[in-house]
Order: structure tokens, then C-alpha cells, then sequence
């Protein structure tokens, strides 16, 4: 009797002990299936942020990135001063206005045909002349660096569209003659001497002083502009670090009158132009 019962209590024991193992087993099976589906999903969400990354990346930096810099370096009176020229667009600006001192003259930026400013001596006595809202600050200047044993000459001022019109000619006719196409001989020329209506000459609102030569950096004079020019609301106007900014060959000896406080900024930032304009 005690062996059939021990014979059947093994028999139960056998039969617990398998139905432990089957549970076991679904247990362990279910659980390697959500760990395997628990592990596919980091897999899926892995693949995914490669394809997002680099569609996202490329566009957001080059488009971000050049339209920021700039208003982040100019100041809320020069960011946006300036409705920017589309490709081969040229556009008509006039130094009138608040901003009248900060205009933006250029290949692109073109003054009316029949602009001519309000004109005055840039010095007295002297036969350049300027816009007249600008000369006083010219003769303020001038006063100030002879005093501290400067003669700021002015080789320079206002220059009448027609006469610039000639000039830039002239220009372009030595290109040509150097062997230079149309084209090449129009984009040499304005590296130096612009077409009439883009030069701030026919604006009165630049001095080319002493003279027109390399030479001038090495002068008493520039060193004398280069610290005092700003105090005076000029501004050296095509730096040499800066050409490929401004799209003009080095010159020393043109200073730009763009007001009191931008050339001050200006000043303090090491910023061209085009960059205080946020234009580059
Ligand atoms: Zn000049």
C-alpha cells in the first residue's frame, strides 16, 4: 500500500514537476520574446535618427548660420539698413533720410543718374568738395590733425557722374588694350574705379586723401586717420583684410563719412561696411 502511494505520490510529483517545467518554459519563452521585441525596438529607433540627421544637418547650418552671423555682429541701427540686391538685380538708393550717412553705394546699389548732392569746400580753400552735410565733419577732421602736425589734403571728393562715367572708361579701354575681353576688362575696372552712379565719390560722401597711391599708408597722415578717423565719422572704407568682403582693391587713402556713432561701432568691431550693413 505505502509503495503504491509513494508509487503515485511519485507519479503526482512527476506530473508537478513537468507542469513546473512547461510553465517555466513558457515563462522563459515569453520573456526572450518581449526582450527580443524590447531589443528590435532600440534597433528601429536606432536606423531612424541616422536618415533624420543628416537631411536635417546640412540645410539648418549653411541657412542659419550666414543669415545670424551677421545681424549678431551689427547693431540694431545698421542690421537691415539695407534692402539687399537679388543677383544681377541693381537697385536705386539716395542719401536722404535718417540714414542718409550710411547708404550703400555700389555696383548693385546705384545712385540716380541725375543725383547731385548738396555741395560745400571740403576744407576751405580747398577745390574738393563734398555733400555739404558731410563737409563740416571733413573740416572739423582736418583742423584736428593739424594740430597734431597732419596735413590731411584732400586729393578727392565729390566727382560728377559723367566724369566718373569717363574715368571708369578709361579704365576699362587699358584693360582692353591689355588684351582682356568685355567682360574680364569691366570686372578689372571696377575693382578700382567704378561705373557711374556705384562710386561714393559721385555722392560726395568719400575723400580720397593725399593721394591716390600705396605710398599713403606709410604716412603720418594714415597712421593719424587710422586712430582718430572714427572720432570724426569716417571710416577707412575698403580695409586691406577685407577685399573679398567688399569686392575693391586695398586703398588707404579713401576714407567714408557714415556718422558719428556707426563709424564708432565700426571702430570697435573691426566691421567693413557691408558687415556693419549686415550686407556680407
Ligand atoms: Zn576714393
Amino acid at each position: 500500500m505505502a509503495r503504491t502511494i509513494s508509487k503515485r505520490m511519485l507519479k503526482a510529483k512527476g506530473v508537478l514537476a513537468l507542469l513546473l517545467l512547461v510553465i517555466l518554459g513558457a515563462l522563459t519563452a515569453g520573456y526572450l520574446l518581449t526582450e527580443r521585441s524590447a531589443a528590435a525596438q532600440p534597433a528601429e529607433t536606432v536606423t531612424e535618427p541616422p536618415t533624420e540627421a543628416p537631411t536635417e544637418a546640412p540645410t539648418e547650418a549653411p541657412t542659419e548660420a550666414p543669415t545670424e552671423a551677421p545681424t549678431e555682429g551689427a547693431t540694431a541701427q545698421g542690421a537691415g539698413l539695407v534692402q539687399r540686391a537679388a543677383e544681377g538685380e541693381i537697385l536705386t538708393v539716395t542719401p536722404e533720410g535718417d540714414n542718409w550717412a550710411l547708404t550703400y553705394i555700389g555696383l548693385q546699389y546705384r545712385l540716380p543718374e541725375d543725383y547731385v548732392p548738396e555741395l560745400a569746400a571740403a576744407v576751405e580753400g580747398s577745390d574738393e568738395q563734398l555733400d555739404a552735410r558731410v563737409a563740416p565733419y571733413f573740416a572739423e577732421m582736418y583742423a584736428a590733425a593739424k594740430a597734431d602736425g597732419c596735413t590731411l589734403t584732400p586729393y578727392a571728393g565729390y566727382c560728377s557722374q559723367a566724369r566718373q562715367a569717363e574715368n571708369y572708361e578709361n579704365r576699362v579701354q587699358m584693360h582692353l588694350n591689355a588684351g582682356m575681353t568685355q567682360e574680364e576688362a569691366q570686372a578689372a575696372a571696377a575693382q578700382r574705379i567704378q561705373p557711374a552712379g556705384a562710386s561714393e565719390h559721385n555722392a560726395g560722401l568719400a575723400i580720397d586723401i593725399g593721394s591716390a597711391s600705396a605710398d599713403f599708408v606709410s604716412t603720418r597722415e594714415f597712421a593719424w586717420l587710422t586712430e582718430h578717423a572714427w572720432e570724426y565719422g569716417f571710416v577707412l572704407r575698403y580695409p586691406e583684410d577685407k577685399t573679398d568682403v567688399t569686392g575693391m582693391l586695398y586703398e588707404p587713402w579713401h576714407w567714408r563719412f557714415v556718422g558719428e556713432q556707426a563709424a564708432k561701432e565700426m571702430h570697435e568691431s573691426g566691421q567693413c561696411l557691408e558687415e556693419y550693413l549686415g550686407l556680407a
